[in-house]
């Protein structure tokens, strides 16, 4: 088995095990991003357990690796966190297979397969039916805010995860999404050269501000302590070419990792868009629905009447592009967010209030 030094992981991660320096070695230019960048709350090693045994008994969780020892790094690979979404799904099952051409050429490290919401899958639903959205509930703020006679599954798999989630040296979470769309990746700002070599149509950026999803994802308590952390759309529920994006991206997250070498070919990542989100809507009425189908990406002019019913007009106040339309669904939930296009070197400037006094407090 491979040390370290010699796969090359502990150049790309910095020289602590398990540390992710930004601006340092990282190939794809991290230390060309501005500083005005929402910045994660917290550099730090690694915490959590040292051995993935501790935590293989949650249901869903399945530590694999080349050393039985389980060691670290920690990489997870999440897939139905919404319980609805297969691509991911599909991916941590065939990587439970020892002979899956990813899991035969694995160098060092312990996968951790996480199949996120289980509950949900078995009902065939995003979330269960009197449970909540899985995917914001990792800031765990709930624990301290919430009565517990109000918790849902959800809360009690987010505690269960939080462990695993916690220890975890860098993160993959795969979903798809109900309209038709581009595969993209959602990262924070200093994951963008990252997520721009996993092949993805566009890489976003901007979800974790307070006012668009804030950093109670999955991937925000990895993220938050300077450690690769990317979740990516992989395309529609339904489509079979979702499952296929998603096994790729897998491979190259791995690659770009250094715990696989490459297995092929890829596409040029210079043909990778990004978007940094703008505004984050919900649906304001049950009568609301868009004027028009959209699909995600597409592009939407200033003035332009998105939506309307309830006596509402959803208007356009400039040109963005739509991400993650959906009229179906409930009052308060994410009806689309607005993204503007970004050249990948200044898409990540910023002159949010909000992520400063984040980055102030933190
Ligand atoms: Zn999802």
């Amino acid at each position: 088995m491979a040390s370290r030094d010699e796969t090359g992981f502990g150049a790309q991660f910095g020289n602590r095990p398990g540390a992710w320096h930004a601006g340092g070695t990282f190939p794809g230019g991290l230390a060309r991003l501005k500083e005005t960048v929402s910045r994660p709350t917290r550099e730090g090693g690694a915490i959590g357990v040292s051995s993935m045994h501790a935590l293989s008994h949650i249901e869903g969780v399945y530590p694999v690796g080349v050393d039985p020892a389980l060691p670290r790094p920690f990489v997870g690979i999440v897939g139905a966190l919404h319980g609805n979404e297969r691509c991911g799904l599909a991916v941590v099952e065939g990587l439970r297979d020892p002979e899956h051409p990813i899991r035969r050429a694995l160098r060092f490290g312990t996968l951790v397969l996480i199949h996120g919401n289980p509950e949900a899958t078995r009902v065939c639903r995003r979330h269960t039916p009197d449970g909540a959205d899985l995917n914001r509930l990792f800031d765990f703020s709930f624990a301290h805010t919430m009565p517990r006679h109000a918790w849902g599954s959800e809360h009690y798999r987010a505690l269960a995860l939080r462990p695993v989630i916690e220890s975890l040296d860098a993160v993959l979470d795969l979903h798809s999404a109900t309209a038709a769309t581009e595969p993209f990746a959602i990262v924070q700002g200093p994951f963008v050269p990252l997520a721009a070599r996993l092949g993805c149509a566009c890489v976003t950026f901007g979800w974790d501000r307070p006012a668009i999803l804030s950093r109670n994802m999955l991937c925000s308590p990895v993220s938050n302590r300077y450690q690769p952390a990317v979740a990516v759309e992989c395309g529609q529920h339904e489509d079979p070419a979702a499952i296929e994006t998603a096994f790729e991206v897998t491979e190259r997250f791995l690659e770009v990792l250094g715990m696989i070498p490459p297995l092929k070919t890829h596409r040029d990542a210079a043909r990778t868009r990004t978007i940094e989100v703008a505004f984050r809507v919900a649906k304001p009425n049950p009568a609301f629905q868009f004027t028009r189908p959209f699909a995600g990406f597409d592009r939407v002019r200033k003035g332009e009447i998105l939506g309307r019913g309830g006596g509402v007009d959803l208007v356009a106040s400039d040109d963005f592009v739509v991400l993650l339309p959906n009229d179906g669904v409930a009052v308060g939930e994410d009806l689309l967010f607005l993204g503007k296009e970004r050249q990948i070197l200044d898409g990540v400037s910023s002159d949010w209030p909000d992520s400063r006094s984040d980055r102030d407090v933190a």
